[in-house]
């Protein structure tokens, strides 16, 4: 990245951001939500948000203008997110095939070019269609990574590779034994230690590149890989399962909290809901006991440090909040990840109990995906204006899938449902300040915080614009779209320019 800003030199001037048409937007609430007026101190700290009048009335001392040409935003904080999304580096992601016979004829010829040994693909979907004999047709050995990551496929070649039978259980995290295939063949087979150390700094530089000044890792596979995680340019909280915090007591100190699983995902028909999917008889799986669950919050607690858990069908949900009850009084801000399809119970239950929910608008795009296995349930993935005019607190992140503040915005102001659509002022708030509920870091453009902004060339209302129908799930060409319709000309790290996007 370079640094090409004038400003990045030593001052002793405050700079002042002016825009008449107030297209500073802070990611606070109220009247500061969006500004004429935005102050950064020579330690690049935020030191005035509001009309240019009161800033002149308030400061005596010559300052720096600029006059802004589209807008600037608070950095987004990703709430939700995984390095180890860093391991599928240059892994093809595959979400722009149709159907099982595109897949099929894309497998044959990228076996063809692929640099590796074994040929691995993410991003699969429900519409691929998988069948073992079309994976089996590829002379490779084939992993492929099903888009919730909670399922992958092996070809018979990788089976016989990964020897199943031999990873050690302690690896093996609940029933996810094809995943943790999947991950221990990374691993193993393909990538260097060397590799991942890249792989993971530039994974958070790109996310740096599209407005994300601040990653809470829901995730780390293996709390060996802090060291590498040390050396990312961006603020991070991490979180770990008991399991893997229980191995290094020594590092314990650097993460925030423990993650556990109440249940699956969607796409995967793993999600514990109450009703059956549709069209089967089965109504998703049970990742965690009750007692397991509560043998991990009783870990957290004793070791001071936050409780998260992962819920998506309602079921699921259900069971957090029991156990989140049973241990209210000792709890250190209890998280709930995605909280996707909660009942109106369980949304009074988490508020009481002074829990946060961590949602994903880009999963509102479930709703049209995974319609035929919802049924009715489709609506109330995502119940956001449930949770805003009810008060309770949340914060979004993006679960890796897509990451990047321009693509949070985009679906939380254009879901498929007006359950859940959030104003752009709505969502600002809810990708940054919000944010700071979940974990402790600063977060938004206020006074005393770090400058940490966007600088678009174009009024970020221009997310209006983005015509409905064509939100795409392929993440490549929904980022092309994006760098045409709201371009970014810079990203700024305490009032410093750290990247001109224009690598
Ligand atoms: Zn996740």
């Amino acid at each position: 990245m370079s640094n090409t800003r004038t400003n990045n030199h030593y001052r002793t001037k405050n700079i002042v951001y002016v825009s008449r048409e107030q297209q500073i937007w802070t990611g606070q609430r109220g009247e500061n939500a969006r500004v004429e007026c935005l102050a950064i101190d020579p330690q690049g700290k935020v030191c005035f948000c509001g009309t240019q009048q009161s800033y002149t009335e308030k400061f005596a001392s010559p300052a720096e203008i600029h006059e802004v040409q589209g807008s600037i935003t608070a950095g987004g904080i990703d709430a939700h997110n995984h390095f180890w999304f860093a391991l599928l580096g240059d892994i093809p992601c595959v979400s722009h095939l149709q159907n099982a016979q595109q897949l099929g004829e894309f497998l044959q010829t990228y076996a063809q070019t692929c640099p590796h040994d074994i040929v691995f693909i993410c991003n699969v979907n429900n519409t691929h269609e998988i069948s073992q004999t079309l994976l089996d047709s590829c002379p490779k050995p084939v992993v492929a990574i099903h888009r919730s990551f909670h399922k992958a496929y092996l070809n018979k070649k990788a089976q016989r590779l990964s020897q199943i039978t031999q990873i050690p259980q302690q690896d093996i995290i609940n029933n996810w034994q094809v995943k943790n295939c999947a991950m221990h063949l990374l691993r193993s087979e393909v990538f260097a230690e060397e590799y991942l150390q890249k792989a993971i700094v530039n994974f958070a530089k790109k996310l740096l590149q599209q407005g994300i000044v601040c990653i809470h890792d829901m995730f780390i596979y293996d709390v060996n890989f802090l060291p590498m995680i040390q050396k990312i340019p961006i603020p991070y909280r991490l979180y770990a399962s008991r399991n893997e915090l229980q191995k290094r007591p020594d590092v314990q100190q650097y993460f925030t909290g423990v993650k556990s699983f109440i249940d699956g995902a969607i796409g995967t028909q793993t999600a514990k809901f109450h009703d059956n999917y549709a069209n089967t008889s089965q109504n998703g799986i049970f990742y965690s006991s009750i007692e397991q669950l509560l043998e991990d919050i009783d870990f957290a607690i004793e070791n001071s440090l936050q409780t998260s858990c992962h819920g998506i069908g309602s079921l699921g949900i259900e069971r957090i909040l029991d156990v989140y009850e049973m241990r209210k009084d000792s709890l250190i801000k209890p998280r709930l990840e995605h909280f996707e399809c909660p009942t109106e119970r369980d949304i009074d239950r988490l508020h009481h109990i002074g829990g946060i929910a961590c949602l994903q608008p880009n999963f509102s795009q479930d709703s049209y995906d995974y319609a035929t296995i919802l049924g009715e349930r489709r609506k109330i993935i995502n119940p956001f204006r449930q949770l805003i005019d009810k008060q309770v607190p949340f914060a979004t992140g993006s679960d890796g899938m897509p990451s990047g503040l321009r693509e949070c915005l985009l679906w939380s102001i254009k879901p498929r449902y007006e359950e859940q659509r959030m104003t752009l002022q709505e969502a600002m708030h809810y990708s940054t300040v919000a944010t700071t509920q979940l974990a402790d870091h600063e977060a938004g453009l206020c006074v005393g915080n770090d400058a940490n902004f966007v600088y678009f060339s174009k009024p970020l209302d221009e997310l209006h614009n983005y015509p409905n129908e064509r939100i795409t799930s392929n993440w490549t060409e929904l980022r092309q779209q994006l760098d045409e319709l709201l371009p970014i000309s810079g990203i700024y790290l305490q009032g410093k320019c750290v990247g001109d996007n224009d690598e």
